[in-house]
């Protein structure tokens, strides 16, 4: 019996993993087209001055329409997306419309717009920007790039050279989800960073958690000793909003300034900026 239990494990674990990875060979099957069958769609969420609640700019992030599975989240697809390759036209995508739809704009608004470690790795990637601001005509200095500390666990001395020349044409580098890595304080000393993304666990902890506000303080001084400015990603309401005027925090971004939005949303608010 005990014989027959463990076979039927085994079988079933078999069966599951087979499953995963068909599941996956058809979502990369799947992405492989969804550029040109026009299924992805950017989101823009707004990033604020925490002291003036000013607007400093969006981040855009990538929504799926799956014509059958439905919306797929970008934590789900972008994984696949790097193991095949398909990323690589992807982000070309992301980058090309975030930049034409931020030149429309009229104001000085940034665009925050996430790069793959797969895009910084195998595309010459600085070429890409480049070409993509001359297309469009968006200034240099409206374009933010968000990369993780994970970007850089490869190729360092690559990847570095890659970032220095992005950052000659006025393009500004964010570090996301910082904190969370393993090598926050050798990545910070050695690569050209204009701004530190707080990744949003340390929020959603700072009203029960004091390690996690002494943290929060920590990387605050961090970035301020460096004249880097800190935002933190995540906030979901004012009490936490409040904490974060208290410490000094330059920027936030979350829920509760305002969720990730179809660009209909915003260019209301664009109109206005400009008309201004
Ligand atoms: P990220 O760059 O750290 O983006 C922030 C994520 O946090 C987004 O999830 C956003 O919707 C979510 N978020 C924002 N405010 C709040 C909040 O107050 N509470 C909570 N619980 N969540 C909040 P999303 O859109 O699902 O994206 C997940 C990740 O997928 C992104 O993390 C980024 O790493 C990646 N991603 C998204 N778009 C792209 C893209 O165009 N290219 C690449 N390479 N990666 C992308
Ligand atoms: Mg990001
Ligand atoms: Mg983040
Ligand atoms: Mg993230």
């Amino acid at each position: 019996r005990a014989k027959d239990a463990l076979t039927e494990t085994v079988c079933f674990y078999e069966v599951s993993m087979d499953e995963a990875a068909r599941s996956r060979r058809l979502i990369a099957n799947d992405l492989w087209q969804a550029v040109d069958r026009k299924e992805l769609q950017l989101h823009y969420q707004v990033q604020k001055a925490v002291h003036s609640g000013e607007t400093i700019g969006y981040e855009v992030l990538l929504r799926w329409h799956h014509p059958s599975r439905g919306t797929i989240p970008p934590s789900e697809f972008i994984p696949i997306a790097e193991e095949c390759g398909a990323i690589l036209p992807i982000g070309e995508w992301v980058l090309r419309e975030a930049c034409r739809e931020a030149a429309t704009w009229g104001n000085e608004q940034k665009i925050a717009v996430n790069l793959s470690p797969v895009q910084l790795a195998n595309a010459d990637v600085a070429d890409l920007v480049h070409r993509v601001l001359l297309e469009t005509g968006l200034s240099p200095r409206r374009l933010e790039l968000e990369i993780t500390e994970s970007t850089i666990i490869g190729d360092k001395e690559r990847a570095l050279a890659t970032l220095r020349r992005i950052k000659a044409f006025g393009v500004t580098i964010a570090i996301d989800d910082f904190g969370t890595g393993y090598s926050s304080l050798e990545t910070l000393r050695a690569f050209p960073f204009d701004k530190i993304k707080l990744d949003r666990s340390f929020m959603s902890e700072v009203e029960a958690s004091p390690e996690a506000k002494a943290i929060i303080r920590a990387i605050l001084a961090l970035g301020h000793t460096l004249r880097v400015p800190v935002l933190a990603e995540g906030v979901e309401t004012r009490s936490q909003l409040d904490i974060l005027l208290d410490e000094g925090c330059d920027e936030a971004q979350g829920y509760f300034l305002g969720r990730p939005v179809p660009v209909g949303h915003i260019r209301p608010a664009m109109e206005k900026t400009a008309a201004a």
